[in-house]
């Protein structure tokens, strides 16, 4: 039987996304596709929004876990924790894409969902993620004797800097490397007028255009570079993985899943 799958944030780029996947997935069954309440969407067909006409649903203003197996959530942090606790009183299990949680929201969302199975990631990105585990070997093959630097680039609309992709990468070959990103992390360079200091992880950012997401990070040692790129073309890499995710927690027991145990490599 397929896995009957709850989408939130209806009119948002993510969920739709995340909705089309589910849609094109045999093994899914889009069973609820749920729109902020009032938004226009509210009672429209989600066969529109998927552009699969054996789609039946309509759009809906609640969140319906009667016959859902698993809800797949990309909206705002205060939506998420709503759609949070429904699926703690319910017992489903949930995939949240969000990002953006304060840290009292945080704790607040784990504590509400230590009851049932979820996965809670940044980035979904299989590629990305297979890419914390490619740049950790290499920070510590590598590291002690490479200037390491990592270069994003995003649309022009991204409001945060670096990303928290970048972020993650740079707090993966940190731990790695048995040190704290805090403490060698060298995000800015202008106020400085010295040579480069061993061992800092450099950050530099791009915002242009519609560039979905791109990440490099350079280890430079003597006598050779190493580079390690990875490029979203479409928000589908995200919605393919939370499609992933979702399948993966379905049935399990209620815990915390990362990608990494989505993908195997835990
Ligand atoms: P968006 O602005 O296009 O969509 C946001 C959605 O949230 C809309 O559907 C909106 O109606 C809904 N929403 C907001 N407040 C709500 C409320 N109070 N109740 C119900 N619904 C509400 O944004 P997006 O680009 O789709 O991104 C959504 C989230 O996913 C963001 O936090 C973004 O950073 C994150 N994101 C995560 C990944 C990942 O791989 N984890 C990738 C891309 C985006």
């Amino acid at each position: 039987m397929a896995l009957r799958v709850a989408v939130t944030g209806a009119n948002g780029r993510m969920g739709q996304t995340v909705a089309r996947a589910v849609s094109a997935e045999p093994e899914m069954e889009l069973a609820c596709l749920v729109a902020r309440r009032g938004c226009r969407l509210v009672g429209a067909a989600a066969a529109s929004i998927v552009g699969d006409e054996n789609c039946s649903i309509t759009v809906s203003e609640f969140l319906d876990l009667e016959s859902v197996d698993v809800v797949i959530d990309f909206t705002l942090p205060e939506s998420s924790l709503v759609n949070a606790r429904a699926c703690a009183e319910a017992g489903v299990p949930i995939v949240i894409g969000t990002t953006g949680f304060s840290e009292t929201e945080q704790t607040d969302l784990e504590s509400t969902l230590y009851s049932v199975a979820r996965c809670q990631a940044a980035n979904f990105s299989t590629g990305v993620n297979l890419a914390y585990r490619l740049i950790s070997i290499a920070a510590q093959v590598m590291g002690a004797d490479s200037d390491i630097e990592i270069h994003e680039a995003h649309h022009k609309h991204k409001i945060d800097a670096p990303s928290g992709t970048a972020l993650a990468m740079g707090h993966a070959m940190a731990d790695s490397m048995g040190q704290s990103l805090h403490d060698v992390a060298q995000y800015d360079r202008s106020a400085q007028r010295e040579a480069r200091k061993h061992g800092s992880i450099g950050f530099s950012v791009t915002r242009a255009g519609e560039i979905v997401g791109e990440h490099t990070v350079l280890f430079a040692s003597e006598g050779e570079q190493l580079e390690i790129t990875h490029k979203a073309n479409s928000r589908d890499a995200f919605a393919l993985g939370a499609v992933r995710a979702a399948k993966f927690i379905a049935h399990k027991p209620a815990a915390a899943y990362t990608m990494s145990d989505v993908l195997g490599l835990s």
